[in-house]
């Protein structure tokens, strides 16, 4: 079966009956295969990103109830702030930040563009900026399409965006976690022009809560269908619930007596995405931040090739009861990698080797964000 599987996998194969037989399969066969998938399409280097993740707001009026960032501390940076943050990231060699927020109620497109500007007028820095659900709120907020929201946010600097808000892609699942974001047609209507517009995103994945096995392989399906149609996406990121400090923890506490996905759950998930998605789709991520560095290092046997970024400062999973800490450094990620036996690379955020660290431009401050 597992030989059939691998390359089945490799030739893009992979049926949704299939995934579903392998979930009954021996689970440690099912990771070597995913493993031998993972060595054949993506080697054996494990790539990270240094980078810098900023919540410029958590302020929303957004209601996930996953979620415990939200309007903890009511926030909103300057553009001084903003730029500090940016300076620093770069001082430190990072060649990304990575830039999302909550859904102010009074921040258009022209803010959003910005923003973008500000850091852009200063810094030569990649920006990797607003999830579909902001891009589709700060277009409705605007009266503007998606189109045209993405269309000026490119020309502003956005160089790629998070495919986060996906949740678990099966509106029934939605309808409870998460009512007010956008359906699934939404989001793949988002992501799909973003691709087209030429800003890459990441496919995300947050499993572990009321879902079932069947919907995060429609999820996957979805995604995998995507990929194959655009080619937009850079990587695929499985973000495991958090449970702490937010309503669907106790109510997955209640109904399921779980706290979240179990380990050999997340190992599973990164196996099943490595040989569904097969070549369409090369990079696999494992979030040291939900998995903790020694289940990460597991995961990189398990399909993962890529351990994600530095980010310095990481506000939402910590707030929903995440213990890995906020900030790895370059050193800590690469001894974590060579610890699992591996070789690391420091890449971009689009997969190219990393640039050695850049020093702080010296450019002139551009004219502030009108804000
Ligand atoms: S997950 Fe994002 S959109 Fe939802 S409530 Fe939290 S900050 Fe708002």
């Amino acid at each position: 079966m597992f030989k059939d599987i691998y390359e089945r996998s490799l030739a893009g194969k992979i049926t949704k009956k299939d995934a579903a037989a392998l979930l009954k399969a021996d689970a440690f066969e099912l990771f070597q295969t995913a493993d031998a998938v993972r060595r054949e399409l993506a080697g054996d280097a494990v790539s990270y990103v240094v980078n810098r993740n900023m919540n410029f707001t958590d302020i929303c009026i957004g209601t996930c109830a996953f979620c415990a960032f939200r309007n903890t501390e009511n926030y909103r940076l300057t553009d001084a702030q903003l730029l500090k943050k940016v300076g620093e990231a770069k001082k430190y060699g990072a060649t990304e930040v990575c830039i999302q927020g909550g859904l102010l109620p009074d921040m258009y497109l022209e803010d959003y563009v910005a923003m973008l500007r500000t850091i852009k007028d200063r810094y030569e820095i990649d920006i990797h900026a607003f999830s579909p659900m902001e891009v589709f709120h700060m277009s409705n907020i605007s009266g503007v399409s998606v189109s045209h929201s993405l269309k000026e946010l490119k020309k502003a600097g956005l160089g790629s965006m998070p495919g986060t808000a996906a949740e678990i892609l099966v509106d029934s699942i939605r309808k409870k976690i998460c009512p007010g974001k956008l359906t699934t047609k939404q989001w793949v209507d988002v992501v799909t022009k973003a691709h087209e517009t030429g800003i890459p995103t990441t496919a995300t994945i947050m499993y572990g809560h009321i879902e079932t096995w069947e919907d995060r392989l429609d999820h996957i399906f979805i995604q995998r269908d995507i990929q194959r149609k655009t080619h937009g996406f850079t990587e695929f990121v499985p973000l495991s619930f958090m449970s702490k400090n937010n309503p669907l923890g106790n109510i997955v506490l209640k109904q399921k007596g779980s706290m979240g996905a179990s380990g050999l759950d997340d190992l599973k998930m990164y196996a099943l995405a490595r040989l569904i998605f097969g070549k369409d789709l090369i990079n696999v991520q494992a979030s040291w931040v939900k998995l903790g560095p020694k289940l990460a290092q597991v995961a990189l046997s398990c399909g993962a090739n890529d351990l994600g970024g530095t980010l310095m400062e990481e506000r939402i999973s910590k707030t929903a009861g995440a213990t890995a800490g906020e900030c790895m450094s370059p050193e800590e990620l690469q001894a974590i990698i060579r610890d699992a036996g591996r070789t690391p690379r420091q890449r971009t955020t689009l997969y190219q080797d990393a640039k050695p660290a850049m020093k702080v431009s010296a450019r002139t401050p551009g004219k502030k964000a009108n804000k």
